[in-house]
């Protein structure tokens, strides 16, 4: 099935720039060729970029995709492929002996290389496995496993049968995991016994068995997989359960490949319900897999024989794109760590860029924040000498933490591409392309290649030039989720209506005279003091510049005179100095306007955060508001118990002052 590489545009290889504002001619007017080739007919475009995968059957044609009526979403309908054969067989001959995947496990002495000859055989014999079990091209099969090979092996697997993987974040709950299996119906799970989060363990197992309780019988589970991960004795159900490594261990090392359509699913994966229940989306095969490659190589770089990690779970969207299909698309070594973030020691992410000599590192800025808060003195015991790219998403950054990654970590020497985008959206969205363009802290920078990002005002009409408002795109692009699962109707509703014919990401962004964006924060936490529209992004990125400051969240509450007044939530840098507050209300005036003086600053010990590391502020609103009895939905918290500590912090502030 493979076909005969066809010139895709390369822009890989070029100098990586040393400064902020550095542009290598000859690299920006490679891309802006690609920009105006985009434009100027976006179906060759596309097929062009179609041309980065391998494909049993080439796609004829790229869009068949509209955002009117019914909203329909199909690419490179008449293709066919395998994503596994992208990401495994394609290397097989050139580079099966080269490391495909590294495992560091929480134990700092202990790790496991695979080359891609070894994870391919890894993933065939799952795969094998899977089959034998019954299951089929078409069928869910969940995963619930934490960072650890056969995490990544399993993902590629169910693509290698044309299973659909529904990956599901290791702390979930049982209630959570037990919605989650009946929603998408998953046939399999495939667990572990338990794994390490710090000193703590985490019971797979058995939350998977509550899991399977509560799902009951309209869930549709006829068998479990169970990886040993510590090694500890758990509870198998006769008939159901397997050991992972009994069952998988005697299959073939060859298996041959589902031959799926480009519009079969590949994946169903959880929003990180920053912003309410959490939502299913559906991507397809042959769309998602070109828009990885696109995204991966434009932004990042990877070369093959590089070490490239990507510190996210592989329950979220970057772990999808970003740890498993982009980099191995592209046949570099990604790198996977079992452990926490400044475990057993801060300084432990510093220890393996040296030792792995890391290339790419890629993060989110809550781990930015925190690794910021161990002080610079941590990592400059580290040499950090081989990482040439860093890159961020999850969150907007503000420009002193971005300053901070480029200067202290990456030494002034690394790019910093600061992506924006959403589980809806695959990969990548806005992102600077290091060396095409100037990078600007803070800011996201522009849309990639054959994306069509817009601003509208509130009635969802388009606005041009320098200015604010919700971000759209007019035009579907390959990654774009097709649907949520089993809900076409909110997801039309969701993302289709605020101004009809658009994609509405439900971010506002800010846009200046170069065409750059600035992520403001959600348009359901745009704050409206006396008719300023104020996003959240604006104020804590103020206070981000106050060094007692780690962490800060700006929310609105109901203000009889102004409309909404400003609450603000701030973690101190240092448990020993709290920041002094008339200061921090000081900055915020300084910076965005004397109208943003918040009405009150709370001091707290946690944010209440997603599992994926956000602040979710509709939970900060509420408790600033006093309504702390019907806090919504809570399923995505990462430790519900920061909920009472706040609500005590508010309290005993509120009377204090
Ligand atoms: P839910 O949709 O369930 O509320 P979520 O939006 O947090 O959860 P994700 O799809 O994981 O779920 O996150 C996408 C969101 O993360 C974006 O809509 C945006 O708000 C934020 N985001 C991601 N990357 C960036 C970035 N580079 N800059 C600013 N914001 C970002
Ligand atoms: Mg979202």
């Amino acid at each position: 099935m493979r076909q005969e590489k066809k010139q895709v545009t390369d822009i890989s290889d070029r100098p990586v720039i040393r400064n902020l504002a550095d542009v290598d001619p000859v690299r920006a007017q490679q891309v802006a060729a690609l920009r105006a080739h985009a434009l100027s007919d976006p179906e060759a475009f596309w097929l062009e970029q179609a041309q980065r995968i391998d494909w049993a059957t080439f796609p004829t044609a790229a869009s068949a995709a509209s955002f009117d009526g019914d909203v329909s979403i199909r690419w490179y309908e008449d293709g066919t492929l395998n994503a596994s054969v992208s990401c495994l067989d394609r290397h097989l001959e050139t580079r099966g002996d080269q490391p495909a995947l590294i495992w560091q496990a929480d134990d700092a002495a202990v790790s496991r290389t695979l080359t891609f000859r070894e994870l391919h055989a890894e993933v065939c014999r799952l795969a094998n496995a899977l089959r034998g079990l019954g299951v089929k091209r078409g069928d869910r099969v969940a995963i619930h496993l934490p960072m650890v090979v056969e995490g990544v092996a399993a993902m590629l697997a169910c693509a290698r049968i044309g299973a659909i993987h529904v990956v599901l974040f290791g702390g979930f709950s049982p209630e959570g995991i037990g919605e989650r299996l009946i929603d998408s119906g998953a046939v399999a799970v495939i667990t572990c016994d338990f794994s390490r989060r710090g000193a703590k363990r985490i019971p797979h197992k058995t939350t998977v068995d509550a899991a399977l309780a509560h799902a009951g019988t309209i869930g549709a589970v006829k068998n479990v997989i169970v990886v040993q991960v510590t090694g500890d004795a758990v509870p198998m159900t006769e008939g159901r359960d397997h050991d992972y490594t009994t069952l998988v261990s005697p299959q073939e090392t060859e298996c041959a490949p589902e031959i799926m359509r480009a519009e079969d699913v590949l994946f169903l994966l959880y929003t990180s319900g920053s912003t309410g229940k959490p939502k299913a989306m559906v991507h397809a095969t042959g769309g998602y897999m070109v828009w990885a490659a696109c995204t991966t190589d434009w932004t990042l770089s990877p070369q093959p024989g590089k070490i490239h990690w990507c510190t996210a779970d592989i329950a979220w969207i970057t772990g999808h794109t970003y740890v498993v299909y982009g980099p191995l698309l592209s046949g570099t070594t990604t790198l996977i760590y079992e452990g926490l973030l400044g475990w057993p020691q801060p300084g432990r992410w510093w220890d393996i860029v040296d030792r792995y000599q890391v290339s790419c590192l890629y993060t989110a800025p809550t781990a930015i924040r925190a690794l910021m808060r161990d002080g610079d003195d941590v990592p400059r015991e580290y040499s950090l000498a081989s990482l040439e790219r860093l890159a961020c998403a999850g969150e907007p950054i503000s420009p002193d933490a971005w300053e901070w990654f480029y200067t202290v970590i990456g030494q002034q020497r690394c790019p910093v591409a600061d992506m924006w985008w959403q589980t809806e959206t695959g990969g990548g969205m806005l992102c600077v392309i290091p060396g095409a363009q100037p990078m600007k802290p803070g800011w996201a920078t522009t849309p990639l290649p054959g994306l069509s990002a817009v601003l509208t005002n509130e009635k969802g009409e388009i606005i041009e030039g320098a200015t604010e408002g919700a971000l759209c795109f007019t035009q579907s692009w390959p990654g774009q989720a097709r649907t949520i699962w089993g809900d076409h109707k909110r997801f039309r509703e969701t993302y289709f209506t605020f101004s009809p014919g658009k994609y509405f990401a439900g971010d506002g962004a800010r846009r200046d005279e170069n065409g750059y964006y600035m992520i403001t924060g959600r348009m359901d936490d745009v704050i409206n003091v006396s008719g300023h529209r104020i996003g959240t992004a604006e104020i804590e990125d103020a206070l981000a510049t106050c060094h007692s400051v780690s962490e800060a969240a700006a929310v609105g509450i109901n203000h009889d005179l102004k409309g909404q007044g400003i609450v603000v939530f701030v973690v101190a840098r240092s448990a020993k100095v709290a920041p002094p507050v008339d200061e921090l209300s000081r900055v915020i005036c300084e910076r965005v306007g004397r109208y943003a003086a918040p009405e009150r600053i709370y001091l707290v010990k946690d944010m209440p955060k997603t599992r994926s590391g956000k602040i979710v502020r509709r939970l900060l609103r509420k408790i600033a508001s006093g309504e702390t009895e019907n806090l919504g939905d809570l399923s995505a918290l990462a430790d519900p118990a920061v909920i009472p500590a706040l609500i005590a912090a508010v309290g005993e502030q509120t009377i204090t002052g």
